[in-house]
């Protein structure tokens, strides 16, 4: 074997001989239990850079570990290609999406494969493949069917940037784009919607069973669909038929309430304001409609009101409350008018001092000292307690007043207990081209008419062109609008609006399971084999996105017959970031962007691997750091010399390794305690970092050992197979090089990537050892090492093993051994 070790000459030599034996297609065993690990497939815009290349090194160390486990493992890779970002690209330099998506690939894919990633590429797709987006097609007219999917015309989230409507999902703080970070406003518009609302309940309580996902991605999305149970409840308007409606979700404070105020755009306003008040209402209104909504009711945006100069009536006690408007109630939120508690909310109290209106105490916190008076109150009581001055609800606890009253409310016909959500159908239609087309075409006769199943899919027209004025590209291919209406055969316009991308990541797990499959999108039998996803790897930033998306879209496949189960995946892992070597995000504007490419050409895939793994465990962020790659990169090397400087154990039989003893006997502890440690970072929380630093104590013992005799050798024989093979999941090349060398011709046709993973022997795990000393005929001829349980038989075979001990037996019957335990035997001889 070389004296150096030479990444380059090795990787590819064995990424060759993996793809030519097939040794990662899934399916090989299949008597054995299956793991499906994934990880989110890719946005081919540009090279790979170091976020995917710590994401896929994660789950690809994953899913070797469980191949050598014994597990029928599916590990596939994709490319998520329709969307924005390659058609914004379009826009700037003229060239067609699909022509640089295409290129994209070709380059992705060769990087992937230069890392050695175990994936099984016979499953591999990009989704502007037809043969993919065709079950998008699908897909939407089985929920179109089922009213899953409907058409609507309101007020939509329009980006200013991409010129096209956006979902909830995608509008980030400070109402931006979550793609270009451009301001996204309010538009009316019709779009295409999933009602993705009337699985809020299941999806809410699925999380309650994902146990193996981070807490903060299923808080995120129990925030976001934000379920709150509450009441309405209505307030007459003094001298008026009119009444106001109000949502609440503390309707025990109701006797509290001591002022309404209405959204400055609530239509009751001009009806019920005073002639006197007319003047400032009407200012106030102005000025608030030349407000952004952000802005209005932001933290630090001052509490400003003006009084209608009309009164309500309290439905529980017939108060009279003024009505108001003010700046931090919305028109789109809600009802679009609250009732206002000073005393239990801090923003209406705040409001109240600053207008002077009454302050009226009706929950006293439970075992604790009573509320002053309202007026001498220093800020609001928030929290649930008991109810005072509330009629016939006084003295009840806040949770139980809430139920009586909601259901009080509702026999009296003054309102009902109701359901919120934060969460909002799923708008999905793009005015834009590079996505899959909608199936629906437009009849003159028929009106709104889907596309037959068996006419799918409706393919994307290769000639549109990319202009990003907001109008459908699609609207501009007359080949593709004109069509005939599949009821009447009469002339008919397809639908010009393309599907979000999100769309196409919703389900594609599933797809890898038939990839070719062109009668259904996925085999039922296999989906009983491969579903749920055991292990799914990717960025936490997708927790309301696609991760919330994809668990709907399941639901929906259950609800089809299609899965089995109601969850996608079992468990989660969600990555850190990899920042750049100054600790700040990667950036192009901060020049500090590492790419894989050029560490592999410098130092090779698996020290790139190692770094990304014995940085930090999975979910933390890392630091770019040379010195710690250079580390890595030593660590192998020293790796490789050690196995060239003990090529004379290679060829000892395992036999020789029960005669191991003393120092010898203490290594054989070490391989067996580092197979353990090494096999426990690969379960649980995948402490990859914890499993290799494991492995350095082991080489570091390896060089102080000094085999003189066959035992010995076996002793280290033992320990370089075992280093080669718990290595295999990190290091793979260099571990399968040196796993071969090891075990000579005899491994020709053996691959250590579907080699068993090293069990570890209890006995040497467990004990300590304790050195005996050994007697013959009362006097010491030597000592040997073993496990401090060890027995007289045990003992008396390895002493027989040393040769100092042997030379004074032999020839010579043994007529008592005197065995103490831990301490010491003795061979009577005569
Ligand atoms: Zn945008
Ligand atoms: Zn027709």
């Amino acid at each position: 074997m070389n004296e150096r070790y030479e990444a380059k000459s090795i990787e590819p030599r064995w990424q060759k001989r993996w793809d030519e034996a097939g040794v990662f297609r899934a399916g090989r065993r299949p008597a054995a239990e299956k793991r499906y690990v994934l990880e989110m497939f890719p946005y081919p815009s540009g090279a790979m850079h170091m976020g995917h290349a710590r994401v896929y090194t994660i789950g690809d160390a994953l899913a070797r570990y469980l191949r050598m486990r014994g597990y029928d493992v599916l590990h596939p890779m994709g490319f998520d290609a329709l969307g924005l970002p390659a058609e914004n690209a379009a826009l700037k330099d003229g060239r067609h999406p699909a022509e640089r998506t295409r290129e994209n690939i070709e380059a992705f894919r060769r990087e992937m494969k230069r890392v050695g990633f175990s994936f099984d590429w016979t499953r591999e797709f990009a989704t502007c493949d037809p043969g993919y987006y065709r079950w998008n097609q699908w897909f939407f007219l089985k929920m179109l069917e089922r009213g899953i999917v409907y058409r609507r015309t309101g007020k939509a989230n329009w980006c200013t940037g991409c010129l096209t409507v956006l979902a909830n999902e995608q509008v980030v703080e400070d109402n931006r784009c979550e793609r270009c970070g451009s301001p996204v406003v309010e538009k009316v518009i019709p779009e295409w919607a999933f009602r993705i609302t009337s699985y809020a309940d299941d999806l809410l309580s699925g999380l309650d069973g994902l146990v193996d996902w981070p807490e903060r991605v299923t808080t995120m999305q129990r925030n976001w669909i934000g379920r709150s149970e509450g009441a309405e409840v209505d307030f007459a308007v003094e001298g008026s038929a009119e009444k106001v409606r109000v949502f609440t979700t503390r309707v025990d404070t109701i006797f509290g309430c001591t002022y309404l105020v209405l959204a400055p755009e609530h239509p009751l306003v001009a009806k019920i304001t005073a002639a006197r008040e007319r003047g400032h209402v009407d200012a106030f209104v102005e000025r608030m409609k030349a407000t952004d909504a952000a802005e209005r009711t932001g933290e630090e945006a001052p509490k400003e009101g003006v009084f209608t100069g009309a009164h309500a009536l309290n439905p529980f006690d017939g108060q009279r409350v003024p009505v108001w408007i003010a700046n931090f109630v919305l028109a789109g939120y809600g009802t679009g008018a609250v009732m206002s508690v000073p005393a239990h909310d801090q923003r209406d109290f705040e409001f109240a001092r600053k207008y002077r209106v009454p302050i009226r105490v009706v929950i006293q916190p439970k075992g604790a000292s009573l509320l002053p008076e309202g007026d001498r109150l220093e800020k609001a009581f928030t929290e649930d307690g008991v109810l005072e001055s509330s009629g016939p609800f006084s003295g009840l606890e806040s949770a139980e007043a809430r139920r009586r009253m909601s259901a009080w409310a509702l026999e009296k016909g003054v309102g009902e207990p109701v359901v919120r959500y934060h969460l909002r159908d799923w708008g999905f239609s793009r005015q834009r081209y590079w996505g899959t087309p909608i199936p629906i075409v437009y009849c003159d006769t028929h009106g709104m008419v889907p596309v037959p199943e068996e006419e799918l899919p409706v393919l994307l027209p290769p000639q549109a062109i990319i202009t990003g004025t907001g109008e459908p590209p699609l609207a501009k291919v007359p080949e593709f609008v004109n069509t005939t209406c599949p009821k009447c055969g009469g002339p008919a316009r397809r639908e010009t609006e393309t599907m979000d991308t999100f769309v196409d990541s919703s389900w594609y797990y599933a797809r890898y399971l038939s990839p070719r499959d062109e009668k259904v999108p996925f085999a039922q039998e296999e989906a009983r084999r491969w579903l749920p996803v055991d292990v799914y790897v990717g960025g936490p930033e997708h927790a309301v996105m696609h991760l919330l998306y994809f668990r709907f879209w399941h639901r929906v496949m259950q609800e089809l017959g299609m899965v089995f189960e109601a969850e996608p995946c079992k468990r989660l892992v969600t990555q850190g970031i990899v920042n750049g070597p100054d600790g700040r995000k990667m950036s192009k504007r901060w020049g500090n962007v590492v790419t894989p490419g050029p560490i592999i050409d410098q130092f090779g895939a698996d020290t790139m691997r190692m770094f990304m793994l014995f940085a930090s465990p999975p979910e933390k962020d890392i630091d770019w750091s040379a010195e710690q790659v250079e580390g890595l990169f030593r660590f192998l090397s020293r790796v490789w010399r050690i196995f060239h400087a003990r090529q004379d154990a290679f060829t000892v039989p395992d036999s020789a390794l029960a005669g191991a003893s003393g120092a010898f006997l203490e290594l054989r502890r070490k391989t067996h305690r580092t197979i353990k440690r090494v096999s426990e970072g690969m379960e649980g929380e995948l402490k990859f970092n914890t499993s290799i630093a494991a492995l350095m104590e082991l080489v570091n013992e390896l060089y102080q050992a000094e085999p003189a005799s066959d035992p010995d050798r076996a002793a280290v024989r033992e320990a370089l197979l075992a280093i080669a093979t718990l290595l295999a999941p990190f290091a793979p090349h260099v571990a399968e090089e040196l796993w071969h060398e090891v075990l000579g011709p005899a491994s020709r046709d053996l691959l250590l990537a579907e080699s068993p993973w090293p069990s570890f022997d209890q006995a040497l795990v467990v004990a300590d050892t304790v050195t005996i000393a050994v007697q013959v005929n009362g006097k010491l001829r030597g000592e040997v090492v073993a496990s401090a349980s060890a027995g007289e038989a045990e003992v008396r075979a390895l002493a027989e093993r040393e040769e100092r001990v042997r030379a004074h037996l032999s020839g010579k019957a043994v007529r008592k051994v005197v065995f103490v335990p831990k301490r010491l035997i003795n061979f009577v001889v005569g």
